[in-house]
């Protein structure tokens, strides 16, 4: 199943919906001999388990047929993040493609060598926009903007001490983000978090696929072009840390919860490794692609 968080202009506020085909279907409005398909946000869902996903998952399928005046077209509807505000900070990985790593340790003069075990860092929940909104470029707080596409990991089911072996039926979905950074920032304060925690540098979408239909996380085409132009294309079987080792990780000692969204690193590729470095400026138009997710498509803004 497709999720998604919509509105439409007779309903602003923002709904669940599950995308089948070219339609999106509003699960809030849909029910069932009286009984709602699904909760108000994809969140509720997800935190309601595993029977209410295939119940919501089995009313999508058969309202879309059954109903297809119920639903509207893609383009109809304005699309949220999935998740427009997550509980917690999303997790993010750094260094995670060794190709990344090195275009990294070279623009920064640092060590090259891989990491031997993940590198943590966390993105403020404020920095969540949709898939189709404005990146925004702080002007007077940063000049290096940089793109990071990213796979994105939602935890459907808590725990802790999670193995690797069992990591990937905590999973509920994947989705595509951008872990937009402020190049200057990251580097000045010495850790991660600012540089990557400005309001509106996290697009997220456009809709969030679930394990049972994405299959395999670590072989998928994950690309990333700027006003049409390439500067990501690589496989996530790239990765240093797979999506289940990273959960294996990053659980270790630490719980992780329904909805919380983990972004697994970004390919080699990013302005800050090129030559000449690029940042991205007002009016520049970023796509982010992930394959069998989709495409999210953000107008940088200058603030
Ligand atoms: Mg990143």
């Amino acid at each position: 199943m497709h999720y998604v968080t919509f509105s439409t202009s007779s309903n602003p506020g923002p709904r669940l919906g599950a995308r089948v085909g070219n339609r999106v279907l509003d699960l809030q409005a849909a029910q069932v001999d009286g009984r709602r398909a699904a909760p108000d946000t994809l969140l509720e869902l997800i935190q309601q388990g595993a029977d209410a996903w295939a119940f919501a998952a089995e009313v999508a399928r058969a309202e879309v047929r059954l109903k297809p005046n119920a639903t509207y077209g893609v383009d109809e509807v304005r699309w949220h993040a999935p998740i427009p505000r997550p509980l917690k900070n999303v997790f993010c990985v750094g260094r995670n493609y060794a190709a990344h790593a090195r275009e990294s340790a070279a623009a920064l003069n640092s060590d090259p060598k891989l990491p031997d075990v993940p590198v943590f860092f966390s993105k403020a929940p404020t920095t969540v926009i949709g898939p189709y909104d404005e990146v925004l470029r702080h002007a007077a707080v940063t000049s290096q903007v940089d793109w990071e596409a990213e796979l994105g990991v939602v935890i459907g089911r808590a725990g802790r001490n999670i193995s690797a072996s069992e990591a990937l039926s905590y999973v509920f979905g994947y989705t595509v983000l951008n872990d937009v950074t402020a190049r200057d920032l990251q580097q000045r304060h010495n850790q991660w978090f600012k540089g990557k925690s400005l309001d509106g540098s996290c697009p997220m979408g456009p809709v969030v696929v679930t394990a049972d239909e994405f299959g395999d996380p670590q072989n998928k085409r994950i690309t990333l072009r700027v006003n049409g132009v390439t500067k990501q294309d690589a496989r996530t079987s790239d990765m240093i840390f797979t999506v289940a080792s990273i959960i294996e990780w990053l659980s270790k000692g630490v719980t992780l919860e329904p909805g919380d969204i983990i972004a697994t690193g970004t390919p080699e590729g990013v302005g800050m490794g090129r030559t000449p470095q690029e940042w991205l400026q007002h009016g520049d138009v970023v796509e982010t692609e992930i394959e069998a997710i989709g495409t999210m498509k953000n107008v940088v803004k200058d603030v």
